[in-house]
């Protein structure tokens, strides 16, 4: 019997166990797939309070090693269901195994929310990528398009044109939505063309991407890119439709929660992006993460 079980091994989930070790409980972390959740991806974390600068895949590893070097345990296991019984005690079934906990804390992050563009499907990893970071290098001297224009977006233009023969910049709106400082650094790069106001409309290919067609969001007129490679980075949508019957999700799949990180079942409780919230940074997953630990500890004490 833990006394806390985490789901999810990202920046929250891995604060919430370092908080909950530190306070003297025993935690399991299940993970899905690796440790650090989305911030793995970023090239460069520099509004991390403290750390000037980092990369994402240091900023997690270091937090993976610091909860387990607590104490913490992180198991890869996908958890399918979870159930409290009569007595309040929380059975979680993983596609394994069953584990036995007096709190659980679901820190599940985001998915990456497709273009919606027919054959993207298809085309995964024959030139359709939703990480620079991991797929940028198999385009090194190529064309390329970013689509989004959020901070990965942002992000992921001034990775890709290190190595890339040309990213076009493709976002929907004429203001960005990342930090004016990305966006001053992307104008500076020769070999960026920003496409604004446009949406990509058709994925044009044989066995892989051969160009993009964009239509204007002003005009509608179309225009086809060639490109070799697209880089969808157009934002997240949780993944918590396993949890629907434990907990309140609103009407885009966020599991319900206020600041001080409780849901609506008793001894549940939530951190991070998978929540309903305003602001997603790695800084308020850390601080979600510490603030569900707590709450978990002081119920389990209060039993
Ligand atoms: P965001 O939600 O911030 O941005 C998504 C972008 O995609 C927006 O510009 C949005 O357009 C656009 N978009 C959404 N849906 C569509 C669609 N169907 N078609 C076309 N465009 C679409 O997501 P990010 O992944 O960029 O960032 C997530 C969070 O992580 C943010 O809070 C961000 O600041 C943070 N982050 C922080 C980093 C760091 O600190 N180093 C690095 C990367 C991300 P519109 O603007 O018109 O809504």
């Amino acid at each position: 019997m833990f006394d806390v079980i985490i789901v999810g091994a990202g920046t929250a989930g891995l604060s919430a166990a370092i908080y909950a070790v530190r306070a003297g409980k025993t935690a399991l972390v299940l993970e899905r797939k690796t440790y650090g959740g989305q911030i793995v991806n970023s090239p460069e974390v520099e509004n991390y309070p403290g750390i000037p600068k980092i990369s994402g895949f240091e900023f997690a590893t270091n937090l993976c090693n610091q909860a387990k070097n607590l104490g913490a345990e992180v198991l890869y296991e996908v958890v399918v269901d979870i159930k409290r019984d009569e007595a309040g005690v929380f059975k979680i079934t993983t596609e394994n195994n069953e584990y036995e906990c007096k709190t659980v804390i679901l820190a599940t992050g985001a998915k990456n929310r497709p273009l919606g563009v027919a054959g993207e499907e298809a085309l995964i990893g024959a030139g359709i990528s939703y990480c620079a970071t991991c797929d940028g290098m198999f385009f090194r001297g190529r064309d390329v398009a970013v689509v989004g224009g959020g901070n990965t977006a942002l992000e992921d233009t001034l990775f890709l044109s290190n190595y890339c023969n040309k990213v076009y910049l493709i976002h929907r709106r004429d203001e960005f939505r990342g930090e004016e400082k990305q966006v001053a650094k992307i104008r500076e790069r020769d070999n960026v063309e920003l496409v604004l106001s446009a949406k990509v409309v058709e994925l044009k290919h044989d066995d892989v991407i051969t160009g993009v067609v964009v239509e204007s969001t002003k005009d509608g007129s179309v225009k086809e890119l060639n490109v070799q490679g697209v880089f969808v980075a157009i934002g997240q949508m949780p993944d918590n439709q396993a949890f629907a019957k434990l907990v309140d999700l609103d009407d885009k799949g966020y599991i319900i929660a206020g600041e001080d990180c409780r849901t609506d079942c008793e001894g549940v409780f939530v951190a991070g992006d998978c929540r309903t919230k305003k602001v997603r940074q790695l800084a308020t997953a850390a601080a979600d993460g510490a603030v569900a630990a707590l709450a978990a500890c002081e119920y389990i004490d209060a039993q």
